[in-house]
């Protein structure tokens, strides 16, 4: 179907890891939320890297044998926001931008009918107090995010951005056109499963061949070289 959209590029980025290092702080605003929630405390905390906060709460609850109705993780959800907003003020000393995110996100705000936005697995209140710690809300549109709320899988959550940049913007991107980028295989496949446009960035916990054998197009050391970013906008 032909699209209106004038746009010609829609870049998402993951936020944890691939622009912030945020140090362990928010580590355990889930696990606080549920202990708050539940009365019990989760002995066996999964992997967060690259999960959905909702993942991460569904599978906290099933691992301490309770069921994961989307009421209660609901709740712990809501419960998981307002403790980070209690912490929000600490979340620029505690973290740190890593090399080359703000440049990169400024360099591509700057492009001409480039929409940018994040597919993150954070809840999107706690995104966007990680984003706004470090002043990158101001090269993002925070709207047409996806965020951790949405589902257990990280590929609904950028159909969702997906669905919502096209609603914002007149039409659907072509999936070519859209890059998405993140730090962990769980980034690439959500990119590869809508046949966007899969870059890693190996300043996480994955090494450039992990990000390379989970089908990422191309894999950057860091963000550092701003240039490089923005060739991948301006192939
Ligand atoms: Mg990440």
């Amino acid at each position: 179907m032909a699209s209106a959209n004038p746009m010609r590029a829609l870049v998402l980025w993951d936020i944890d890891l691939t622009l912030l290092d945020l140090r362990r702080i928010g580590a355990t605003w889930l696990q606080d939320a549920l202990t708050e929630v539940t009365g019990r405390t989760p002995v066996e905390v999964p992997s967060f890297a690259g999960r959905t906060d909702r993942w991460i709460t569904a599978e906290m609850l099933r691992r301490l044998g309770v069921a994961a109705t989307d009421e209660l993780v609901e709740e712990v959800q809501r419960a998981a926001v307002l403790i980070a907003a209690g912490h929000r003020d600490r979340i620029a000393a505690a973290g740190i931008e890593l090399p080359g995110a703000t440049a990169a996100l400024r360099a591509i705000d700057a492009l001409p009918d480039v929409a940018q936005s994040l597919v993150t697995g954070n809840l999107r209140p706690i995104a966007h107090y990680k984003v706004a710690a470090f002043g990158l809300d101001a090269y993002l549109d925070l709207d047409i995010g996806g965020y951790g709320a949405v589902s257990e899988l990280r590929a609904d959550l950028l159909g969702d951005a997906l669905a919502r940049a096209a609603a914002k913007h007149g039409g659907g991107f072509a999936p070519r056109s859209v890059l998405v980028i993140g730090d962990t295989p769980h980034d690439i496949e959500a990119a590869l499963a809508h046949d966007t446009r899969a870059i890693g960035v190996s300043t996480g916990r994955y090494s450039a061949a992990e990000l390379h054998a989970a089908g990422a197009h191309t894999v950057l050391p860091d963000l550092a070289d701003t240039e490089a970013v923005l060739a991948l906008v301006n192939p």
